[in-house]
């Protein structure tokens, strides 16, 4: 059986009996667009965060699209981000109307260099996405203190840290509003598509409510913008009620499994040429994914195919240098460090509930690779 590195069939045949029944309570409700199973989503899920509001919409590309709307995005803003994330953060700013501007990242935590953000400042920049990558948080005094100064919103890109803390604060609490996903691969996932967008303000609540329900506040007039149709879907709520009330332990699990690696590897990074994740000061890793670097990262993951290892690449292309976004002018070289992660970076199986004997095949596996390298 080949290991990948994605385990939620796994963990589906553990916790099958309880999604069933979510699914059983939902549609013997006989309320399956928006209703109790959403609304009790969004309490548990804001509380989870310690803020007032929570809105579920049906994926993370549209949680950042409306949250960017929610915050006064549109046509003609520039909305500074990165190029080393899901495409689908850059993906969701376009289809807000608004122009990308990318910055690179740092060297050794792979996140959103803060110090570059001030230079790529325009007039007509709205709006800042930091995306907390791979389940650690950007850091997020800098850039609170340039929105303040330059009026800018913040949207935090939580689709990857789900739990993550920066300095004791969980992601999603430190900016204007975040945006989540609940993909089934993420350290809170699904079974399809879903997302959320939390934030502390009453007036992006509101507005939230309206964009993601046609542009309506009350049902069958658009009151002042069209908006879309963007609701979580009741089924995935229900299902998402019951697995938060386990996030806490998927994290530990994760946070084991990544702990490990580190115990079976760390004796390689320096002369083998292996690089294993790097924590930024004051965070708690999630590790929604557990990235690796290596020079030579093609050749190990076609040598690990031979042990019935699947390894996956997040994410093999620079957003800048995709030809869907060639418009924005982005020449090759103008983000170096994005660049140049794209070509040896690698993920190594991480999910909660990876057991240890499939992981010491992973890292046996990775050990003899790299040794006959
Ligand atoms: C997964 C992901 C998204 C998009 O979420 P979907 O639910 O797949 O639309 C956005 N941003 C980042 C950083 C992601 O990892």
């Amino acid at each position: 059986m080949t290991t990948y590195v994605w385990g939620y069939l796994e963990e589906y045949h553990e916790e099958r009996e309880d999604i069933l029944d979510a699914v059983q309570t939902v549609f013997g409700s006989g309320r399956l667009v928006l209703g109790p199973s959403v609304e009790g989503f969004e309490r548990e899920y804001a509380a989870y965060h310690g803020l007032p509001h929570c809105v579920g919409v049906d994926n993370g590309t549209n949680a950042v699209k409306l949250g960017l709307e929610a915050l006064g995005v549109g046509r003609g803003d520039e909305v500074i981000t990165v190029s080393n994330t899901a495409a689908p953060t850059v993906v969701a700013i376009d289809e807000a109307g608004a122009t990308p501007v990318f910055v690179d990242v740092d060297p050794v935590t792979y996140l959103m260099d803060t110090a570059q953000v001030e230079a790529a400042v325009t007039p007509r920049t709205r709006a800042v996405v930091p995306v907390h990558l791979y389940g650690q948080c950007v850091d997020m005094a800098p850039l609170r203190r340039l929105a303040e100064a330059h009026g800018l919103a913040l949207l935090e890109d939580c689709a990857q840290a789900h739990g993550a803390r920066h300095h004791g604060r969980l992601a999603g609490t430190m900016g204007d509003a975040a945006a989540f996903s609940f993909y089934p691969t993420k350290v809170l996932g699904a079974y399809g598509d879903g997302g959320a967008v939390v934030t502390a303000r009453d007036d992006v609540d509101r507005n939230l409510r309206r964009l993601r329900y046609y542009g309506m506040e009350e049902t069958y007039y658009v009151v002042a913008t069209p908006g879309h149709n963007c609701r979580l879907d009741a089924v995935q709520a229900e299902i998402l009620r019951r697995k938060l009330r386990r996030l806490d332990g998927y994290i530990a699990a994760r946070r084991e499994v990544a702990r490990r690696y580190a115990e079976g590897l760390g004796d390689l990074t320096g002369e083998s040429g292996l690089v294993l994740p790097a924590i930024a000061p004051g965070n708690d890793h999630v590790y929604y994914v557990y990235v690796v670097r290596h020079p030579r990262r093609d050749a190990i993951i076609e040598a690990l195919k031979g042990y019935d290892i699947s390894l996956n690449i997040s994410y093999p292309w620079p957003v800048h240098t995709m030809t869907g976004f060639a418009h924005l002018g982005y020449a090759t070289g103008s983000l170096p460090v994005t660049e140049s992660l794209a070509k040896e970076i690698f993920s190594l199986p991480m999910y909660a509930s990876l057991t240890p004997d499939l992981q010491d095949k992973v890292i046996s596996a990775l050990r003899q690779v790299l040794e006959r390298l």
